[in-house]
């Protein structure tokens, strides 16, 4: 039998000797099918044929502090950046990508220094939350997609980010009987290389939606189309969508990258909301990755607010636009960041006048240290330690295992232990 796994406590679901039963931190699906095996050389995936699991699962068990590059003792990089953050005016908290433990610790220690809390995906995830704020939406669930949606409209994305979607949510039948599914994509290749794409630009889809709205509305939409699509087409698209049985609008905030976006979450929006007076429609906003579903669920339930909050001695304060952190360190308004970053290494903190401290997976590589940058490795959770991670339709928190134990600290001890250095350095 292998080793009892630590931390891994009520959430270890299955073992044989091992080979483990796990859910996958590594994008917003959060697959509880995940079948890994750990070996000398650390955790192998069996199965799902997911490339992207494969290369996250595989990362080493132990790992190197630094000081401006320099190699130190894991102490010395934690009294650092209790140094840096006991001396900064504004910190801010970033990155935020890491299980729930992770960001409850984050928000203790930026309630204890004054910082801004701001999640690395925090520019796509405003332009939802703008549109949610002002109007609130109805959305749905990965497993009401799986089991009722018969046509599923994908705006400006195909899904490719994360890769099982098709074969967990679309291609896998429904509890409830034979379910014919029609899709289209709004965008340049079909979604999941089926059914029909109308080529147009993301920039477009706000009036390609508002016009869709005129015409549901018994108006004359715009004789030409919109964005390259016919009116034709529009009219054959929206005699679609009124005849669905429950249709649901697909759409990922992140690949939505222009001025304004948040209007054309909101004309979609708008026209889900419009579509339920003929028909049953919702949508699905992709998202999730890198732990952001769950930054912004902690955030809410501590402070009432979804992240791009500052702690002032008043209490939290929320500004969505203010708090952006790029305008905060662009204009010098942080002064110092402090990334946390467990999941992608690729994920590395953005270059930045101001001191960095990162707690980074021990396979993050930080090429330009500043001479006060500090490092410290920290294990990932759902495979050196138990955790719990939000899935991106909100709707359930779901069990990582740890199945190969390390040594290192987890972000939520490592981000504890920094506090406890200042308290310390204080008395
Ligand atoms: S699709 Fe995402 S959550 Fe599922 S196994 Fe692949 S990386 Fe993991």
């Amino acid at each position: 039998m292998g080793t009892e796994p630590a931390l891994c406590g009520p959430f270890l679901i299955h073992r044989h000797d091992r080979v483990f039963e796990s859910c996958c931190p590594f994008c917003g699906l959060v697959c509880d099918d995940v079948r890994v095996e750990v070996e000398a050389s650390g955790v192998r995936v069996e199965r799902p044929d997911c490339a992207r699991a494969r290369s996250l699962f595989a990362v080493p068990a132990t790992g190197q502090s630094r000081i401006g590059g320099q190699p130190v003792e894991a102490i010395a990089a934690l009294r650092a950046a209790a140094a840096l953050l006991a001396q900064a005016r504004r910190p801010l908290i970033g990155g935020l990508a890491c299980d729930v433990a992770g960001q409850r610790a984050a928000l203790d220690l930026a309630e204890r220094v004054g910082g801004v809390v701001e999640h690395m995906n925090g520019a796509a995830q405003f332009r939802n939350w703008l549109a949610f704020q002002d109007s609130g939406w109805m959305t749905t669930t990965l497993s009401e997609v799986r089991n009722r949606a018969d046509l599923i409209v994908f705006a400006g994305t195909d899904a490719s980010r994360f890769p099982r979607f098709f074969e967990r949510c679309i291609d896998a039948g429904s509890q409830f009987g034979p379910l014919e599914r029609t899709v289209i994509t709004l965008g340049a290749t079909p979604a999941g290389g089926r059914g029909t794409a109308h080529a147009i630009e993301p920039v477009d889809l706000a009036a390609l939606f508002a016009d869709l709205r005129i015409r549901l509305a018994g108006g004359t939409g715009a004789p030409n189309g919109i964005g390259g699509v016919p009116a034709a087409t529009l009219d054959a698209l929206l005699a679609s969508m009124k005849a669905a049985r429950y249709g649901v609008l697909v759409w990922n905030a992140a690949e939505l990258d222009f001025p304004h976006a948040d209007l054309t979450v909101q004309a979609m929006v708008e026209l889900v909301r419009d579509l339920n007076r003929e028909t049953r429609w919702a949508g699905l906003p992709l998202g999730g990755s890198d732990g952001d579903t769950s930054a912004s669920q902690v955030c809410t339930w501590r402070t009432g607010y979804p992240l791009r909050v500052g702690f002032d001695p008043a209490g939290p304060r929320y500004e969505p636009l203010l708090f952006e952190a790029s305008r905060l360190l662009a204009a010098g308004e942080a002064d110092t960041l402090l990334w946390v970053s467990v999941f992608d290494p690729a994920r590395t903190p953005p270059e930045t006048a101001c001191p960095r401290i990162v707690l980074g997976r021990p396979d993050m590589r930080l090429d330009a240290m500043g001479p006060q940058d500090v490092f410290i490795p920290v294990a990932v959770p759902g495979v050196h330690h138990a955790g719990i991670l939000h899935r991106m339709d909100g709707v359930v928190s779901l069990p990582l295992q740890g199945p190969s134990p390390s040594a290192l600290f987890s972000a939520a001890q490592a981000l504890a232990a920094i506090q406890r250095e200042m308290t310390h350095a204080a008395a």
